[in-house]
């Protein structure tokens, strides 16, 4: 099997399976007993936090843990709209849903939600942001990197206008951790969201970057761990983990992003020059560097997935969160796709384990299967396939 579903999850490094390991036979204290076992597992607890905030360049008190991604862009957006008197939250039609979804029960609790368009390419208009803070404006919240196309926002832009009229910002930099550097305080970030098990740690750890002296409302409630912000008993070797998997990631950074950057090039400029009526979506120039998506014309994306994977090439129409619902991707759409653009949409995410010889695989493979479908395609005519 050839892998390229690397924006959708990762295969765990070794490294950070041998850290997790200790934490499930011998080490499995709960961290607030104040016996050795407990801060065995407290001090793993901060060796792991001190690892996060290192990657991001924030400090190790401002990193809360959570459950993931999700988890941290709920506990960003419902912790400060929900104690703000200020009732106005601006966001972008191309987040994930982990965003989006909030964003729908905020408007059901009353909040005006404003959702920024953006151009062919997923820029959002920053112009319209800059006219859309109001008095009224509490939070902003715009993902660092797109998980379909891959299109890198001008955070710093974002987050300088943001200071100016003094609302908060937030940004989903899930795609984009591990991949380009991030410095919150040279950026100007007053909270970002990060998951593990997208650069190579566990499913179910991730981190919400809190700036010092940012006011949340607690998420949930309990035992009052996490400074109260998060109760309930911590995750102990994910969280050894996924702080492994940011030290890696933190070491490796430009090693990782050139080799990534590499596979994707090559496996894109042989798609570009030997498959007929492609185009390559997002914005070229300014891409994460794992990410290449394409519309095959008259090719159903779908189909095209089944077929890889009988061919044993895992890829992804997009988002793997909404190929269960069915929906046409709202990314594509907001990017003004038709429908037939959007139908023959495959999105390929190559990650640390992959190699050249696969993507030339993966090349033959996807030319045989392109025509193969292309062959019985109701566009057959229009296209003279
Ligand atoms: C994967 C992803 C999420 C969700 O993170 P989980 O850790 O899987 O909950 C949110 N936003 C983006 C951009 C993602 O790629």
């Amino acid at each position: 099997m050839i892998y390229l579903d690397n924006a959708a999850s990762t295969q765990v490094h070794e490294d950070v399976l041998k850290e997790m390991l200790p934490y499930f036979k011998e080490q499995y204290g709960n961290p607030s007993s104040i016996h050795r076992y407990g801060r065995l597992a407290s001090k793993a607890i901060e060796t792991a936090r001190k690892r996060i905030a290192e990657l991001i360049n924030a400090n190790q008190n401002e990193i809360l843990l959570t459950s993931g991604g999700t988890e941290s862009n709920n506990t960003a957006l419902f912790g400060v709209m929900r104690q703000n008197k200020a009732s106005q939250l601006i966001t972008s039609h191309i987040e994930h849903d982990a965003i989006l979804e909030p964003c729908k029960q905020l408007e059901k609790e009353g909040f005006n939600v404003v959702y920024l368009p953006v151009d062919s390419y997923g820029m959002i208009d920053i112009e319209k942001l800059k006219r859309s803070i109001t008095k009224e404006t509490a939070l902003v919240s715009i993902m660092f990197a797109n998980n379909e196309v891959g299109t890198i926002q001008p955070i710093k832009e974002i987050a300088q206008i943001c200071k100016q009229h003094n609302v908060l910002f937030h940004t989903d930099a899930i795609q984009a951790v591990g991949k380009i550097p991030i410095d919150v305080n040279e950026i100007g970030i007053d909270m970002l969201s990060i998951s593990s098990h997208k650069i190579n740690g566990p499913k179910g750890i991730g981190a919400l970057y809190i700036k010092n002296g940012t006011n949340l409302d607690p998420f949930i409630l309990g035992g009052g761990q996490e400074n109260g912000m998060r109760s309930g008993t911590e995750n102990v070797a994910n969280i050894a983990g996924f702080g492994k998997a940011c030290c890696l990631a933190k070491e490796n950074l430009d090693k990782n992003a050139a080799h990534m950057k590499n596979l994707r090039d090559h496996l894109t400029s042989r798609i570009v020059s030997e498959i007929s009526h492609v185009s390559v979506n997002g914005n070229v120039e300014n891409k994460t560097p794992n990410n290449t998506h394409f519309t095959f014309l008259g090719v159903n994306g779908e189909d095209l997935i089944i077929k890889l994977d009988e061919y044993g090439v895992a890829a992804s129409t997009g988002s793997a969160c909404s190929v269960k619902t069915q929906k046409a991707s709202h990314v594509l759409m907001a990017m003004g796709f038709s429908h037939e653009q959007i139908t023959g949409s495959l999105r390929m995410t190559v990650g640390l384990y992959n190699t050249i010889p696969e993507m030339d695989q993966t090349v033959d493979i996807l030319k045989k299967v392109v025509q193969e479908l292309r062959s019985v395609s109701p566009f057959k005519a229009k296209y003279g396939f």
